[in-house]
């Protein structure tokens, strides 16, 4: 790292100071030019060297898009991956795509995956250049998102080791490079996708979330952990359906997490069910509370957002409080998504106001 870099970071770790810091949960629509709007695993519409400007071009104006909006912690919007876990899965050694198995993802929806057919392990670093790019873009505090271990084996085929549990000891490792690089590039904030994490409770207890410690070993940026009840898509949405009135799955795995390693949980609180209350097994702990509802177009007025980050005050300590989107926005039309970042901002800020001004009351009396 270069003392540029150096000097930015230690610039960055004032601005993560601010109160009620917003940043998404990942992903942002990609440019039709770029890929197929609105559809998940949407195919490149690039080739070669355009396809690389073209990802660089359009992670420029997601990063502009979010600072136009006043996002606090901005990301890459995953426009340099064609998807949250496949991506780098691609660049592993071990996997081989042309075998495909179809499997059942997150005990719900059929896909046709890749099979893990030897030992895996990553030949060279997979997101660090996009890492590097966004960086040398903006001064601001940087989140960047990876699959979680067990998200990863529960989107593949497992012909090698058999054992889900080995497999993801093996992911959590070659997390930990792949971190401890994006770290290096001056990253502020990894975060690891596991909405795994909200099906599996037995295995999240009793390997999960010590997987999750082994990838982030040795890192001194900040990491987060995202769990949410996915993507606005029909499986999804069909799947809250049988949820019943109270979606109680976080109080299966937030007490062990409370206890873990990771600083930041990431969780979806906005139109959802779950029952506001449950973010207080996490106390002590940031929580990036979701306040926009990714399942639906409608865009949220500033008053909801603040609605929910009310709520979630009575449970969360203020200076902990990071509000941010319940998942990712890929699956949205881009003016959706650039309405719902604005709204995120304002929301945050109603809520910020009130928070001073109760500050400046108890000072003045
Ligand atoms: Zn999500």
């Amino acid at each position: 790292m270069n003392t540029h870099l150096l000097k930015e970071h230690t610039h960055k770790a004032n601005t993560l100071k601010i109160l009620l810091p917003t940043s998404t949960a990942g992903s942002l629509p990609k440019p039709s030019w770029l890929a197929q709007p609105e559809t998940l695993w949407s195919p490149w519409k690039l080739q070669g060297e355009e396809l690389t400007d073209g990802k660089h071009d359009a992670l420029r104006i997601a990063l502009q898009e979010q600072q136009q909006a006043g996002i606090d912690i901005v990301s890459d919007g995953e426009q340099t991956r064609q998807h949250f876990v496949t991506t780098l899965i691609e660049h592993l050694n071990g996997v081989d795509f042309e075998q495909r198995k179809t499997v059942k993802i997150r005990d719900r929806y059929e896909a046709s995956v890749p099979t893990v057919i030897g030992p895996v392990s990553r030949e060279k670093p997979v997101f660090v250049e996009a890492a590097t790019f966004l960086r040398q873009q903006t001064k601001q505090p940087i989140k960047w998102a990876l699959p979680g271990p067990m998200t990863m084996i529960d989107t593949l085929y497992d012909d090698h080791y058999k054992s889900r549990e080995k497999l993801a000891w093996e992911f959590a490792k070659i997390l930990n490079q792949e971190a401890k690089e994006l770290e290096a590039a001056g990253v502020d904030i990894i975060q690891f996708d596991e909405p795994a994490f909200n099906v599996f409770f037995d295995e999240v207890n009793d390997w999960g979330i010590a997987c999750l410690e082994r990838a982030i070993e040795g890192l001194n940026c900040e990491t987060a952990v995202h769990i949410c009840y996915g993507y606005g898509i029909k499986a999804n949405t069909d799947w809250k359906k049988t949820l019943g009135s109270q979606w109680r799955q976080y109080e299966q795995i937030l007490p062990k997490l409370q206890q873990s390693a990771i600083n930041i949980i990431s969780l979806e609180c906005h139109n959802s069910r779950v029952p506001i209350e449950l973010l207080e097994l996490v106390r002590g702990k940031k929580v990036m509370v979701g306040a926009i509802d990714v399942a639906t177009d409608t865009i949220e007025t500033p008053e909801e957002v603040a609605n929910t980050l009310r709520k979630a005050l009575e449970f969360v300590d203020a200076d902990k409080l990071y509000p941010a989107t319940n998942c990712g926005m890929a699956p949205l039309s881009r003016e959706v998504a650039r309405g719902k970042l604005a709204a995120l901002s304002a929301g945050a800020a109603i809520v910020r106001q009130e928070l001073l001004g109760k500050l400046i009351k108890q000072y003045k009396s």
